[in-house]
């Protein structure tokens, strides 16, 4: 078994950036090279700016290269909940970003002719438990009524249609979700930035900036220093000591991910029939997809807890049962692949983008980041543009979690009070 992301293992990198000369100075200094920033260099580089993206390990190495590749509609809380929270508008506005941010990685890899085998197969969200599908159904409603958006909601009696399971109480399909290959698609920006221009440097941490003007700072990098007009910070769940403001508002958690070997066609045909993307209502929730190769990647919390290489294998092993849990057909089955990578969580699960003391970031996808990382990078390059208004979650109020100033300890009791909810909501 490999320990290793399998999207990372099976794309071919865009190059070998871990020596280049850094320029003595650009327009737009990318801190992180994740599809954030990768999506910011290619946007910015096609308009024309100089742009350089510091990247502390290699491209697409954080949670861009270890994600479950599912693109998906509708924001990380549910829309029943982002309604109460923020009022019809307001949570159907947001909503319908998610959809544009599905677009936007689709006319991208159009456009640039990314080969990462996107797919609009659609997205299935599993109720674990009665109660939870009686959500779907309010949600749907809601959905239909005030963002037009279709949602078709397949009951337990006709759940074999979509899984061969009988794990779920229901489900909520939704026609718009995508399946990618994230790590062909990192490739692909990483790929397309450059040949529009952008410079692009891996190994290169940054480990200060100086503000030296409005915008303008001295990045000083592993690497050496340079000097840019702006910087745009995109490091997500690996924000750790360069900006403590930011590292106090994201709590990174542990998400991991086990892949099977390849899997016969007429197995895969009992398992997902329609291979869609799918993630279920559980807080510890699993998810699940069909790689391209035909391989079962599922994926889940497993624990609240970091990745790291002996986190990962014991996440792997409760992964491992899960799967046969979900699946019965799928036992004894190998696994070929185990890893794990940090989602970056704001306190309220909603993306958070703007200006702090002169450089623009933006984080907080709260494990939807796929598609709205990607979009976020035309949004960036927009504001930077001069566009003000273009940034459509600057109103939101970006608040610290209470007691986080470094690694977060409190995961552990975290986990613990969502396993309880798990077993009595
Ligand atoms: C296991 C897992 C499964 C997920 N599944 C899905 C999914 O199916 N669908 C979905 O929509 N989202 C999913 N997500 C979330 C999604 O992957 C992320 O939201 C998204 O990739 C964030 O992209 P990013 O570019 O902002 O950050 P990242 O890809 O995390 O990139 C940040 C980069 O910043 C670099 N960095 C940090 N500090 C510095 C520094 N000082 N100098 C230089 N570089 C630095 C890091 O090395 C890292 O490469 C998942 C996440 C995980 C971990």
């Amino acid at each position: 078994m490999k320990l290793t992301s399998y999207w990372l293992d099976t794309a071919k990198p865009a190059g070998d950036f871990r020596h280049q000369d850094l320029p003595a100075s650009v327009d737009v200094a990318v801190v992180g090279g994740g599809l954030t920033g990768l999506s910011t260099a290619l946007h910015l580089a096609k308009q024309g700016a100089s742009v350089a993206v510091l990247e502390a390990h290699t491209l697409g190495w954080g949670a861009s290269g270890r994600n479950g590749g599912m693109a998906t509609t509708g924001l990380a809380i549910d829309f029943t909940k982002a309604v109460e929270r923020y009022g019809l508008d307001d949570a159907t506005r947001m909503f319908k970003l998610y959809d544009e941010a599905i677009d936007t990685v689709e006319n991208m890899v159009e456009a640039e002719g990314i080969d990462c085998d996107f797919e609009r197969v659609g997205k299935l969200n599993l109720a674990c438990k009665p109660a939870h599908y009686d959500e779907f159904e309010r949600s749907a409603d809601l959905l239909a009524r005030h963002a037009d958006h279709q949602m078709t909601l397949v009951p337990r009696s006709r759940i074999r249609e979509e899984i061969g399971s009988d794990f779920y109480s229901g489900a909520m399909v939704d026609p718009l979700g995508a399946a990618v290959h994230v790590g062909k698609l990192c490739s692909g920006l990483a790929m397309a930035a450059s040949q529009y221009g952008a410079s692009l440097h891996e190994d290169c941490e940054v480990v200060k900036l100086v503000r030296i003007g409005d915008r303008r700072h001295r990045v000083v990098t592993s690497q050496g220093s340079l000097v840019a007009e702006s910087v745009v910070v995109g490091t997500s769940g690996y924000s750790g000591k360069l900006l403590p403001w930011l590292r106090r508002r994201i709590v990174p958690i542990g998400s991991f991910i086990v892949v099977t070997e390849p899997l016969d066609r007429a197995v895969l045909d009992e398992v997902l029939p329609k291979r869609r993307v799918a993630s279920d209502s559980k807080n510890l929730t699993y998810y699940f997809r069909i790689t391209p190769d035909g391989r079962l990647l599922f994926g889940g919390r497993a624990r609240f807890a970091m990745s790291n290489p002996g986190s990962d294998l014991r996440s792997g092993d409760i992964l491992r049962q899960a799967v046969t849990k979900v699946f019965p057909i799928l036992r004894g089955v190998g696994i070929d692949y185990c890893w794990g990578g940090l989602v970056d969580m704001s306190l309220d699960q909603m993306v958070h983008a703007g200006w702090k003391d002169g450089v623009f970031y933006s984080v907080g996808y709260s494990g939807h980041g796929v598609q709205m990382a990607t979009h976020m990078g035309k949004v960036v390059s927009q504001v930077l543009g001069g566009d003000t208004g273009a940034n459509p979650w600057g109103d939101l109020t970006f608040r610290a979690v209470p007691g986080h100033v470094g690694p977060p300890w409190f995961l552990p009791p975290v986990g613990a009070y969502y396993r309880f909810l798990d077993l009595v909501k």
